[in-house]
């Protein structure tokens, strides 16, 4: 199915995994058809995986958020490397770069403790509270304060995904007006 010229340029990004690359820890992917079907058929998806961004290989060992969850270390499990500094590195870099891309949205892996956007595990003293966002999500989040954001789950929901879709076309709008209201500079 083409996608519908009107839409086809809205740009949205996406955590990698999603769209079925093999980028997660585990070597696998966690393709979701019902966006790549839907979203997908609509919008260019611009796929993002800040765990291989950041420089770690596929696959690696496996990761989790501990501490503070209002600023939580992004710790391996089983050897205790934090890689708290090397992904927030990524994540500063990696917003800057995504401004050109001109984001009208952006759909997260949920409980990823880099991508997770809502209720991701942090470790307290080996307690786990359903606290925090993972940092590259975070990020997102702080850099881009009007962007529509979602996790891929939700989006199983028809009325959650119809009210998603019109965000990112409000979104969309919006950044068109502001294009009319302030032409570049000559
Ligand atoms: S959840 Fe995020 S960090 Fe993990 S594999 Fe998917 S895109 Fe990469």
């Amino acid at each position: 199915m083409e996608k519908d010229i009107a839409t086809a340029s809205i740009k949205i990004g996406i955590s990698s995994c999603l769209l079925g690359e093999k980028v997660r820890f585990d070597g696998g992917h966690k393709h979701a058809p019902f966006i790549t079907d839907t979203m997908g058929k609509l919008f260019t998806l611009v796929g993002v995986c800040p765990e291989v961004g950041c420089g770690l290989s596929t696959p690696r060992e496996a990761m989790r958020l501990e501490g503070d969850p209002a600023a939580p270390r992004l710790m391996t499990i089983k050897t205790r490397q934090d890689l708290t500094e090397q992904m927030l590195a990524f994540c500063r870099e990696r917003v800057c770069e995504l401004e050109k891309e001109e984001l009208c949205g952006f759909i997260f892996k949920k409980n990823s403790p880099s991508s997770g956007l809502f209720r991701v595990k942090v470790y307290n003293r080996g307690v786990p509270l359903e606290s925090g966002r993972g940092l590259f999500a975070d990020a997102i989040v702080r850099h881009f304060p009007l962007l529509p954001v979602e996790e891929e789950g939700r989006l199983c929901d028809v009325a959650i995904r119809e009210e998603f879709i019109e965000r990112v076309l409000t979104c969309r709008r919006r950044m068109d007006r502001i294009k009319v209201v302030s032409p570049p500079a000559p």
